[in-house]
């Protein structure tokens, strides 16, 4: 892999109800944050990209969320260096038909993955804010989907970051690293990456 590109994925800047998030922009410390968490775990450069998706185009007007499969379909059309990753960061709700909500979304063996902070907020939950937490969630989500883009499928340990979640508890049990397992398979699909 040759470097992860970060990408601001942010709601329209005009003609939806505020409730579908127009307050969900993300903190650009937040970006340079996981991008520093993310050049420490695949040990590949990370750069924040200056410009910002509007997903305006996947808004859901009767589920008020935004359709990460669109999204994701978007990220792949964009310019992406050969053999680098792009991995776009919103505030916003994303779901999927089938699902109440996702956390994130990635192309299997491909280069795009997408990643929402919304549901990983304390607040979101009703609790006290907490940007701690909010980051190590983040980035284990970000560590997750580009999991998938090597080929990685859902994994059985608890801790390891491929482990499927669907609630946040369950992403606090869970490390931000790969099991010994994921690890052969990442090697083998990408044998010039050193994970830390
Ligand atoms: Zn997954
Ligand atoms: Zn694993």
């Amino acid at each position: 892999m040759k470097g992860i590109h970060l990408l601001a994925v942010e709601a329209p800047r005009a003609g939806l109800p505020a409730a579908a998030g127009a307050s969900a922009t993300v903190p650009l410390l937040l970006l340079d944050e996981v991008a520093a968490a993310l050049a420490r775990v695949f040990h590949v450069s990370c750069h924040v990209r200056a410009e910002s998706l509007d997903a305006g185009f996947a808004f859901d007007r009767a589920r008020n969320q935004y359709l990460s499969t669109a999204i994701l379909q978007r990220l792949q059309a964009l310019p992406c260096p050969e053999g680098a990753r792009l991995l776009g960061i919103t505030g916003l709700d994303l779901y999927v038909p089938v699902l109440t909500f996702v956390f994130g979304e990635a192309q299997l063996a491909g280069h795009c993955a997408l990643v929402s902070l919304h549901r990983l907020r304390e607040e979101f939950y009703g609790l006290p804010e907490s940007n701690d937490l909010l980051h190590e969630r983040l980035t284990k989500e970000a560590v997750h989907e580009l999991g998938h883009t090597f080929g990685l499928r859902h994994c059985d340990d608890w801790y390891c970051v491929m482990a499927s979640t669907h609630a946040v508890e369950r992403l606090d049990v869970k490390s931000a690293g790969f099991c010994p397992g994921c690890r052969r398979r990442i090697a083998a699909a990408a044998p010039a990456l050193v994970l830390s």
